[in-house]
């Protein structure tokens, strides 16, 4: 019997992955460039569903019924090229490539023109929630020709998570619109990561608490509006003790966290498209910054404050602040993301639908919450919003929520407790509601130096003084 699907590549998150198809009542072909783990699959495994395996690349190609539909599950970059090159020759046009790895979108484009010159599909589709996802149910964010997803659609669907019974996977856009929803997934990733992260930091040092304490803070933030993963696994680490020392386990992890370099990627791809997403970009800077531990060092005897209790009406209100900013900042981070979104979908003609992008990370995926609900929503009744925080329920939040934020942000820089997170989102959000910008006194300032010109308030047309001269206005 031909198999409905391929995998190739199966270490954590191929093999699981085969798994759900086959759980799900899919055959399902299976290869990996070493056989052992192939063969470990199937005996494994087996009767779970049904798996092909295949020791070569011919076989592995031979066993699938037509069109194919094989998703490689390899280690990005140059495997997936490799995987790429030997698959293609066995081909025949019309079959489906999915690359379901986490590629940089712009190997996704250059993959799928070459391959399409072939009469070949290739789908680069985003894959999110680790390996109990790939398991379980994934949110799937598919890229590539409406033709490839009309075919491969159904299987994704169907292996994919559900919330109130809708698939976490949608088709967001031809070639690499699906990595890239699938970047900006994790640049969202890394910046709910730190607010949270310092939401932690402050309470500690403000309310002089326990992790544990501060574990039961979460656990009830967790049943309101900041539902979502994060917070639940949050709230489980803070309560983790560390079985050798009997410490908090939060207190014998070393602090410097690590990064994949999807979230380097999000900020450089925003750089490139002109787009602020300073939220994102300060929680990959905040990474940068924990890594540096010889700086570090070298700069603790610095002065400035060292944390310390705070009391009085600010100890009072400070969970309820803290986690108002921590609300507000998300909205600013999620906004951040989805304008590069937009971007790319003008800048590459995707027509990326918003509110079914936000569909597909209400499950299945590391930033699922349930505000995500408000997203869709929000990008269902005006598709052309100028920035999600204006949408009524956004807008009515951060009016509710500002008073606390900015209180936040000032206690955290009395205390000396660094939060770039809170205190970037909070500047985008003045940025962004201000009348007038000192960007007028940089443009003087750049006419000045370089005659890069000027425009007016009340002329059209673009001006510049003779700075040197006689300081008159002139046509540029
Ligand atoms: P790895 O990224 O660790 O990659 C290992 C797999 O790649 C093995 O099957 C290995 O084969 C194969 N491989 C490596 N080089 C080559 C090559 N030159 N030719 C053929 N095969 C090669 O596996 P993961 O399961 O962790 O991840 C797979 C993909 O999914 C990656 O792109 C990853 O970024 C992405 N991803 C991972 C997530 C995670 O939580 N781990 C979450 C979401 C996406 P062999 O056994 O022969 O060495």
């Amino acid at each position: 019997m031909a198999a409905d699907i391929g995998v190739t590549g199966l270490a954590v998150m191929g093999r699981n992955l085969a798994r759900n198809f086959a759980r799900n009542g899919f055959s399902v072909a299976v290869h990996n460039r070493s056989r052992a783990k192939t063969d470990a699959l199937v005996s494994e495994f087996a009767h779970e569903g049904t798996f092909v395996g295949s020791v070569t690349a011919e076989e592995f190609v031979a066993s699938l019924s037509t069109p194919r539909k094989i998703v490689i599950m390899v280690k990005a970059g140059a495997p997936t090229d490799a995987v790429i090159d030997e698959l293609t020759p066995l081909l025949e046009p019309g079959d489906i490539l999915v690359d379901g790895g986490n590629a940089h979108f712009a190997d996704t484009r250059r993959r799928e023109a070459a391959l399409k010159e072939k009469g070949i599909h290739f789908a680069g589709v985003g894959i999110s929630g680790g390996e109990e996802g790939a398991l379980l149910g994934p949110s799937i964010m598919p890229g590539g020709s409406e033709e490839s997803y009309a075919a491969l659609g159904p299987l994704l669907e169907k292996i994919s998570a559900k919330v109130d019974g809708t698939p976490c996977c949608v088709h967001v856009g031809p070639d690499g619109a699906g990595h890239f929803v699938k970047m900006v997934h994790n640049g969202i990733e890394y910046a709910d990561m730190q607010l949270i992260a310092e939401s932690y930091d402050l309470l500690r040092q403000g309310l002089d608490i326990s992790p544990k304490e501060l574990a039961g803070i979460f656990r009830g933030w967790n049943s309101g509006e900041l539902d979502s993963y994060l917070i639940e696994i949050t709230a489980e680490v803070l309560d983790q003790v560390d079985a050798a020392t009997g410490k908090a386990f939060v207190d014998i992890v070393l602090d410097q966290a690590e990064q994949k370099g999807t979230g380097r990627w999000t900020v450089q791809t925003a750089l490139e498209l002109g787009v602020p997403i300073s939220g994102i970009a300060e929680a990959v800077f905040a990474r940068s910054l924990s890594g540096h531990a010889e700086q570090r060092a070298a700069a603790a005897d610095l002065p400035g404050p060292r944390g310390g209790r705070v009391s009085g009406a600010v100890a009072e209100t400070l969970v309820e602040d803290v986690r108002l900013a921590l609300y507000a900042s998300k909205m600013v981070a999620y906004a951040q993301g989805f304008d590069q979104i937009i971007a790319a979908s003008k800048e590459f003609g995707w027509n990326v639908d918003l509110g079914a992008t936000a569909t597909i990370w209400r499950g299945g995926c590391i930033i699922r919450a349930r505000f995500l609900d408000r997203i869709r929503e929000a990008y269902e009744t005006s598709g052309d919003l100028a920035s999600l925080l204006v949408a009524p329920f956004f807008a009515k939040a951060l009016e509710q929520a500002q008073e606390s934020w900015r209180r936040v942000v000032t206690t955290a820089v009395e205390l000396g407790v660094p939060t770039p997170g809170f205190a970037s989102a909070l500047a985008y959000y003045d940025g962004l509601r201000r009348e007038r910008l000192p960007a007028a006194l940089i443009q003087g300032q750049r006419d000045f130096f370089g005659a890069h010109t000027y425009r007016r308030v009340d002329r059209e047309g673009s001006f510049h003084v003779d700075w040197s001269g006689e300081r008159e206005e002139n046509p540029a």
